[in-house]
């Protein structure tokens, strides 16, 4: 969208080498029990029917990947640090509006916390620990009733690569993905129909990909899905 400011904030992808593989060394971004009324799992991160429909639009510099797991919970809802780490970024460039956060971690992981309801009270360079409160959760659509959620992504310190949070989490989510409530279909593609339609086997995206759902039988069709 913007290559020359792209070019200048980013750095060259890390190797996978570099970065920790999951185990479960991460905790929930919320405290207390999920419910109605606190907080619950949304679109899952991945292959979702929602990404493949923006796929070429707001997804297409994420390989057509929902980069990130939603958790829908009122406005207000205080959002915690998933892990020990520093803060590198109060409303940088990462989208997710309007407001963000990202935290380093050991490993050469970063969390990037968004649609804050406002901009976090956090200096860059502070250190957080794991379940510390790190901002309120906000509404993508700024009005606290259309889409209230917190958009939970887990990138390399490059911000190039993301991961699917759920194996680096500790948590039930079989549970969670049970009671969650909008936008947890996965699209398909009917030539391989049980490619990434688990919550739990979704495919890392890398910045800039190339679409990894331009399927050849996608279902459900969405404008733009036909070949
Ligand atoms: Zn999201």
């Amino acid at each position: 969208m913007f290559p020359s400011l792209a070019a200048a904030h980013y750095a060259p992808a890390l190797p996978l080498s570099a970065i920790a593989q999951p185990s479960r060394q991460f905790g929930l971004p919320f405290a207390g029990a999920p419910g109605p009324d606190s907080w619950l799992l949304g679109q899952g991160y991945g292959n979702t029917t929602g990404a493949y429909r923006q796929r070429r639009s707001t997804y297409g510099n994420l390989q057509g990947i929902h980069a990130g797991l939603d958790f829908s919970a009122p406005c207000g809802t205080p959002v915690r640090a998933i892990g020990d780490g520093t803060v590198a970024e109060v409303d940088g460039p990462h989208g997710s509006l309007p407001h963000n956060v990202v935290i380093d971690h050991a490993g050469n992981l970063s969390s990037l916390y968004g649609h804050l309801l406002k901009r976090a009270p956090l200096r860059i360079g502070q250190k957080v620990t794991r379940g510390q409160v790190i901002g309120q959760s906000g509404d993508s659509q700024g009005t606290c009733i259309s889409a209230p959620h917190l958009h939970l992504e887990l990138r390399d310190r490059a911000h190039q690569r993301f991961f699917n949070p759920l194996p680096y989490i500790a948590a039930d989510w079989d549970t969670l993905a049970l009671a969650g409530s909008f936008g947890r279909g996965y699209e398909y593609d009917l030539s391989a129909p049980r490619k990434w339609q688990s919550p739990d086997s979704q495919p890392a995206a890398l910045r800039g990909g190339r679409l990894l759902n331009e399927f050849a039988r996608p279902w459900p069709i969405a404008p733009g899905g036909a070949r």
